[in-house]
């Protein structure tokens, strides 16, 4: 975690680091930037990401006339000190292209799919009953989303036992995604199941 700016190393950009901006969440890669001392302390001070652009000639904070703001989850440094990775929560597409990443992909790619799989479940939990199967679950109450993963588990385990692949694959994504509904339920979510993995292989 960045500690202490005056530690970095501004001198090999001219005054500018690079910054690697990833989703706290999905951890997919979402742009690439450069931040002067004063964008980096503005970053740390208000909790949005603020690049220094060279083609604007100055601080620019990401998300200033579209609303697309990064808000700061938190930095690590590199090794030597002359590069950031900055974690952060974006608000909408971080490219100016509108695209989520300006290196292209619309999801988060492989695993990462399971940490935007939440904010999916919790954006449709949001809509109306009609319109949301997520919503009606909701509106239906933990022990009913419970018993979804209970059903939906007993269809995988019996795929898993004797169903084709493609069975198999379309049952654990139901388990996956109602599971992921009875988290959002409970008011917790997949990253303090995970930490109970990451403790068990440590
Ligand atoms: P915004 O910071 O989203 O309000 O966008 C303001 C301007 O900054 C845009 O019109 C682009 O010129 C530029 N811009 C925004 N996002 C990016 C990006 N991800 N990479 C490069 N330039 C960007
Ligand atoms: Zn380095
Ligand atoms: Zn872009
Ligand atoms: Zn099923």
């Amino acid at each position: 975690t960045l500690t202490d700016i005056d530690a970095l190393d501004f001198t090999k950009g001219d005054g500018l680091i690079p910054a690697i901006i990833q989703h706290a969440d999905t951890l997919q890669v979402l742009m690439l930037g450069y931040m002067d001392k004063a964008a980096l302390t503005e970053t740390l001070t208000d909790g949005q990401v603020t690049f220094f652009s060279r083609s604007k000639g100055g601080r620019w904070r990401k998300g200033e006339t579209s609303g697309d703001f990064l808000n700061l989850d938190r930095i690590l440094t590199d090794c030597d000190e002359d590069a950031l990775l900055v974690y952060a929560r974006p608000v909408g597409p971080t490219c100016h292209f509108k695209t989520t990443s300006c290196f292209g992909d619309e999801t988060a790619p492989g695993i990462g799919f399971m940490g935007q799989l939440a904010s999916v479940v919790a954006e449709r939990a949001k809509a109306p009953v009609e319109e949301s199967y997520t919503a009606r679950l909701m509106q239906k109450g933990v022990a009913k989303i419970a018993q979804k993963v209970g059903e939906e588990g007993l269809e995988t385990a019996l795929a898993g036992r004797c169903g084709d692949l493609d069975e198999l694959h379309a049952e654990a994504a139901d388990l996956l995604y109602h599971l992921s509904v009875l988290l959002m339920a409970r008011e917790t979510s997949l990253e303090n199941v995970l930490d109970i993995l990451r403790q068990r292989h440590k």
